[in-house]
């Protein structure tokens, strides 16, 4: 039997990072097996799909390494309404499911709320189909249901504890437990691997695969996604969208390698490892099924990693999008005509062993392109204190007298200006370092200064010192 899975997102918002890590998981099972990967975009709930959502989900497996083309789809479930009504009528034709004209208030009378399920008021008063009347599914009485879980074992849920939950709605429309397992069986789908908040749903799903005559799939519930307190990941509260990162500069290695590890390690102590390691090592069986911590702080530092792991000309390359700007991410802050790859690509490697997303590029070479630095003016504050006139004013002349403008050389210099006011190489740059930078951290001073040149450095310098 071929496997075959499928990721099934709602296009109702950006792309959570949640649901990445489960489409790289069906990804990766369905590629270990020879298997098929279904994309299907669940569009049923029209208030809230828009067709860019929908986009942005292609855009994003796109770069997580998903790419069109490579898998079945993109199908989507509001094509299959035919099929979703007519297993709804197929259950009621079957006595496996009733009509019933209850309101929730109803319910609450007779139980006075002691229970939240439905009381099964309706199974046997036979009501007709009629505009307002749910369509209720008829749960066995007794015994249980047994769901193979990869993660997680068998969960067993008492049927008499699952209420005849609703599948089509009072206009008649199927409900999305229904469409769900329609799509499922329709496409064929052996695995479901998906979020753990969808466990609730699954026995009710797979008695209606049994229902509807067919051998329930296996199904694997991935672990919640929690933040620093334990609350499960909300779009309200913490950052979870994939293309918010994307877009401040994570590469897509690093978070397709941090996504994979909620939950999961590789052998070995390792967590970065290369993604043909995760694809040949990973196991839905070791996947922990207790809450993985989404650490931005650790994703951040892995990234760092990856970035410092690539080869100089390919960092260049990541950071132009932030240097040259695109439609996706701000504009930089200065001329586009003023910006000067000669220049990057002589700080980049600098750069590169400092920045952990590519975004920081921006300000860490600002001073280069544009015509006059962003000054921090706390950092002014501090840098110009007692002195610093008479060190600017030495520096400006001995920088001008230079025979030779190179890092060394200006290092030398201003290692001597500072001596000889009792001041510490460290000292002494400072207030150089926010007269040209603007700021009171950055690249390596030197360099910094060799590749602005005479020209620019020495009017910085004249022009702070004027303000000082
Ligand atoms: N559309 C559902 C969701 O986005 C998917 C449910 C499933 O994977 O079965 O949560």
């Amino acid at each position: 039997m071929t496997v075959r899975v499928r990721f099934a997102p709602s296009p109702t918002g950006m792309f959570h990072v949640g649901g990445a890590r489960s489409a790289l998981q069906n990804w990766i099972y369905a590629k270990q097996r020879g298997g098929d990967f279904v994309l299907r975009i669940e569009d049923t709930d029209a208030a809230r799909n828009r067709p860019e959502w929908t986009e942005g989900i292609l855009t994003a497996l796109d770069w997580l390494g998903i790419r069109r083309g490579t898998y079945e789809g993109p199908l989507f479930q509001s094509q299959y309404a035919a099929e979703h009504r007519k297993a709804a009528e197929q259950l009621l034709a079957m006595g496996r499911a009733y009509y019933c004209d209850c309101s929730r208030d109803d319910v609450v009378a007779r139980t006075g709320n002691k229970h939240t399920g439905y009381d099964g008021f309706c199974r046997d008063r036979g009501l007709a189909p009629a505009e307002g009347r749910a369509l209720r599914f008829r749960t066995p009485d007794e015994g249980a249901t047994v769901v193979v879980d990869l993660i997680r074992g068998e969960p067993t849920f008492e049927n008499a504890l699952i209420e005849d939950f609703v599948i089509a709605r009072g206009d008649g429309s199927p409900v999305f437990l229904l469409a769900n397992v329609v799509d499922d069986m329709t496409m064929g789908i052996t695995h479901v691997i998906r979020a753990e908040e969808h466990l609730p749903n699954t026995p009710k799903q797979q008695l209606l695969w049994q229902a509807l005559g067919h051998q329930p799939p296996v199904w694997a519930h991935v672990p919640v996604v929690v933040n620093e307190k334990r609350q499960k990941l909300s779009k309200r509260r913490d950052k979870v969208a994939l293309e918010q990162y994307r877009d401040e500069g994570y590469l897509a290695d690093a978070m397709r390698n941090y996504l994979m590890l909620l939950g999961w390690a590789p052998s070995g102590d390792r967590e970065i490892v290369p993604w043909s390691v995760v694809e040949q090592e990973f196991r839905l069986a070791d996947v922990n099924p207790s809450p993985a911590f989404f650490d931005e702080k650790k994703l951040r530092a892995f990234n760092g990693e990856y970035i410092r792991a690539l080869p100089p000309q390919e960092f260049v390359a990541a950071c132009e999008p932030w240097l040259t700007g695109t439609a996706m991410i701000p504009a930089p802050p200065w001329n586009p005509a003023d910006f000067r790859p000669a220049d990057f690509e002589a700080v980049a490697p600098l750069a590169q062993t400092r920045i952990a997303v590519l975004s920081e590029i921006v300000p860490a070479v600002d001073f280069l392109f544009l015509p006059e630095p962003v000054v921090d003016e706390a950092a002014w504050a501090k840098a110009m204190k007692e002195g610093a006139a008479e060190l600017l004013d030495a520096a400006i002349a001995a920088f001008g007298s230079l025979p030779e403008w190179s890092a060394e050389a200006l290092k030398t210099t201003l290692e001597q200006v500072g001596a000889e006011r009792g001041l510490k190489l460290g000292k002494a740059q400072a207030p150089v370092r926010v007269a040209v930078t603007g700021r009171s951290v950055g690249l390596p001073l030197f360099e910094s200064l060799e590749v602005l040149g005479r020209e620019r450095t020495l009017a910085r310098l004249v022009s702070a010192r004027a303000r000082v």
